[in-house]
């Protein structure tokens, strides 16, 4: 059984931590609730922070059709508060030490990291767009453009999660790396992580391979620093399906000589059907996990491709899991 690093995940404290949202009510979140065990959360509530109060009048993003600077503003008393907002963005950020990723409430004025309303006026006006960010969401993109970042509504999505699980996992094992000041943690990191970073980005796992054999032989802070930003910049993205396939079949490639003409046929199917979008990718990976048990290949047995985060975050649809609604009653 694979360990995991506890990531740091700085939260929107209104989702399953405390009654705060402008209306006096809290957001439930069954991923959130499944994390917990796994991660350290650091709620905050922003709103709170600067001083409103719970319940509070509702705030709203205003901009201008010409563009300019967006506000926040408080339309029931007029008040602006971006500056304040901004003021408190910066100095949370400044002191929060490590991280490694956010999850932040969807569609807030405050906390949205895209798809907010902003609007016209302050004043009773249609929205003019649906896009917006909000002021603390959009200071914390500044800040860590390359961190796990979501919103818990995009959180619901399969895909939206796969990503940023893999992501937040590997960013946390990484800063472990880095603290350890060696050498050979970073190789290993490189080593476990290859397939996964190669189904993530091709040429950034080759330069990450180059930066971790250290060839010149520079001094370890100079390295990780080097390969950190590399490895930030190989998972600003989920990888592609084709990305994913061709890591399938470099496995593949491992055993090809010792499986049967029906074992290679079955796979080769399976990559078809998963290229066609009729089924995921986990037919593929469980057949290529019973191989290399078979075959005692400890090299990808540790291969985080297989695991990127901990199996117990894994889940399907519950609609489509017999743990779903009884349809039969
Ligand atoms: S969205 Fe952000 S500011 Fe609004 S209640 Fe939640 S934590 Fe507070």
């Amino acid at each position: 059984m694979r360990e995991f690093p506890k990531p740091k995940v700085v939260i929107s404290k209104c989702i399953e931590f405390d009654s705060c949202r402008y209306n006096g009510q809290m957001i439930a979140s069954d991923f959130v609730k499944s994390l917990a065990p796994y991660v350290d959360f650091m709620p905050v509530c922003p709103e709170v922070e600067i001083g409103l109060g719970v319940p509070r009048s509702s705030l709203r993003l205003v901009s201008s059709a010409e563009g300019g600077e967006t506000r926040l503003i408080q339309p029931a008393t007029g008040r602006d508060v971006t500056s304040v907002m901004q003021s408190f963005a910066a100095k949370f950020l400044d002191t929060l030490g490590e991280v490694d990723g956010f999850i932040l409430k969807a569609s807030s004025p405050s906390c949205g990291i895209k798809n907010t309303k902003a609007y016209p006026t302050a004043g009773k006006s249609a929205a003019l767009s649906r896009s917006a960010t909000g002021i603390f969401g959009a200071s914390v993109l500044a800040r860590h453009p390359d961190l796990a970042v979501e919103d818990e509504g995009r959180l619901r999505n399969p895909r939206v999660k796969e990503h940023f699980l893999a992501k937040l996992f590997t960013l946390a094992r990484f800063r472990e790396v880095e603290r350890s000041g060696s050498m050979g943690e970073l190789v290993r990191f490189q080593t476990e992580n290859k397939m996964l970073l190669m189904a993530y980005h091709q040429n950034e796992e080759r330069a990450l391979g180059n930066i971790a054999a250290n060839h010149d032989h520079r001094p370890f802070d100079e390295v990780v620093g080097d390969y950190g930003a590399h490895l930030r910049r190989a998972m600003c993205r989920a990888p592609r399906y084709t990305s994913n396939i061709n890591v399938l079949m470099h496995i593949l490639g491992y055993f090809k000589d010792r499986l049967s003409a029906a074992e290679k046929t079955m796979f080769l199917e399976n990559i078809q059907r998963y290229r066609d979008g009729k089924i995921t990718i986990c037919p593929n990976t469980t057949l290529l996990k019973s191989w290399i048990a078979r075959f005692e290949d400890d090299y990808l047995a540790r291969q985080t491709f297989f695991e990127p985060y901990p199996q117990d975050l894994m889940e399907i649809d519950p609609v489509v899991s017999h743990k779903g609604r009884d349809l039969w009653k």
